[in-house]
């Protein structure tokens, strides 16, 4: 939560006024981060909106290949990379042969630069001593556990398959290992109340965290979930009850140390997940394997979802690109704004953001500015504009009203 005042007039004046653009900043063109993507699952979660299948654990050799190469084609020498994310699925559901291949893969296509952040996210029913030791030895630096609840019964409606002490041993695994570790925890699943989610709450914050990513349920559409939630199969928690769960998670974090840096995420001090704060920035990065979106020189681009599809066109060396968009320069200054202001503790700086987009924020949202700073969802110093905590529970909102920016 950011504590910065409105401006006053003087200092408004004093708001820097660039009357040259820069020259482009090279971190929306040249990546400096990659995501890969591991799509295998033990079976698929009923809110689960993800590339993620379950039951082809058999095509796992084949879509390794696949990705060696798609990766070995786009690019034409080994790019320095500063982050890394390996998401999914379930990376760890491979086994612990198939998870050696995949980090020589990692280590073959790129170069990691001095410093470099490599996350891997694992699902605490798969990760077992051999494959945190295989993780480690690699050189990941990052382990992103999907706890989602320590209630049996909020795990159960998610239907998710490991139980609260998977998530005990993973940790202490993952520890043991000298990683740095994350959860990721889910509020507002059917039948949570203020007194289980404050449960879940005081179990992991006994588990001393570093980084933790709260996220409100969301019922995707064609989920299963949301095929029983349409048949009335399921009953949401009320609005005004996720709400105050949220409010409860940024008080009770922060007041552990856990400062909410991102709408939905919290860190210690220097904790905070670079590779996440790359896609804030608004910054180029490389997305490969199935359903991978990237975005490099103003393309977004995102990869076909069909496993099958997506290991033969490759085999045959077909492109796997899907939907892809190249943005104008003021739909990437839209976009920029867009994703910085969820970054509830940097906000979006002026002079930063005009030497990413080559705008000048006011040029091209002082109305919405105007209008969220008058309702009281954002704070303006003069040179960072900051979501308020009323600001931060209405974020989509404010968000939203960043998508369109006055032609200057
Ligand atoms: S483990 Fe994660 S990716 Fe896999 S089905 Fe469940 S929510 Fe989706």
């Amino acid at each position: 939560m950011t504590t910065a005042r409105p401006a006053s007039d003087s200092e408004r004046s004093s708001i820097p006024v660039f009357d040259q653009r820069p020259a482009e900043h090279p971190s929306w063109i040249v990546p400096r981060s990659a995501y890969l993507h591991i799509p295998f699952c033990a079976h698929k979660c009923g809110y689960c909106d993800f590339a993620s299948v379950a039951g082809q654990d058999d095509l796992a050799d084949a879509y390794l290949d696949a990705l060696r190469h798609e990766i070995r084609r786009s690019l034409d020498d080994l790019p320095s990379l500063d982050t890394i994310f390996v998401g999914g699925g379930t990376p760890t559901r491979l086994s612990a042969l198939q998870l050696e291949r995949f980090c020589d893969i990692v280590r073959d296509t790129f170069r990691l630069l001095p410093g470099y952040e490599w996350t891997i996210e694992a699902n605490p029913g798969t990760l077992d001593r051999d494959k945190v030791a295989i993780l480690a030895r690699h050189g990941v630096t990052r382990v992103s556990l999907g706890a989602q609840s320590f209630d049996s019964d909020a795990l159960a409606a998610l239907e998710r398959n490991h139980a609260p002490r998977d998530v005990f041993r993973s940790v202490e695994l993952v520890r043991e290992a000298g990683l740095k570790w994350s959860l990721d925890l889910i509020f507002g699943a059917p039948g949570s109340s203020t007194r289980t989610w404050n449960s879940d709450l005081d179990t992991v914050l006994g588990l001393a965290p570093y980084h933790l990513s709260c996220y409100g349920l969301v019922y995707e559409k064609g989920t299963e979930l949301w095929k029983r939630l349409q048949a009335g199969l399921v009953e949401p928690v009320d609005e005004d009850l996720e709400a105050s769960m949220y409010e409860t998670t940024i008080d009770r974090l922060s007041a552990a140390g856990l400062d909410q840096y991102e709408i939905s995420n919290y860190a210690k001090s220097g904790f905070e997940c670079r590779h996440n704060l790359v896609y804030w920035r608004n910054d180029a990065y490389y997305g490969f394997g199935l359903g991978a979106a990237r975005y490099v020189a103003g393309l977004r681009a995102t990869n076909i979802r069909d496993l099958p599809g997506y290991i033969r066109r490759i085999e045959r060396g077909e492109d796997v690109t899907g939907p892809s968009e190249r943005l104008s320069p003021l739909e990437r200054a839209g976009e920029t704004a867009t994703l910085m202001i969820r970054r509830t503790s940097i906000g979006i700086g002026r002079a930063d953001f005009f030497i990413r987009t080559g705008f000048e924020l006011d040029a091209l949202f002082g109305p919405v500015l105007r209008k969220h700073e008058s309702n009281g969802l954002i704070s303006d110093d003069g040179h960072t504009i900051h979501l308020t905590r009323k600001g931060i529970m209405l974020a989509d909102c404010v968000a939203a009203d960043f998508t369109e920016p006055i032609q200057p």
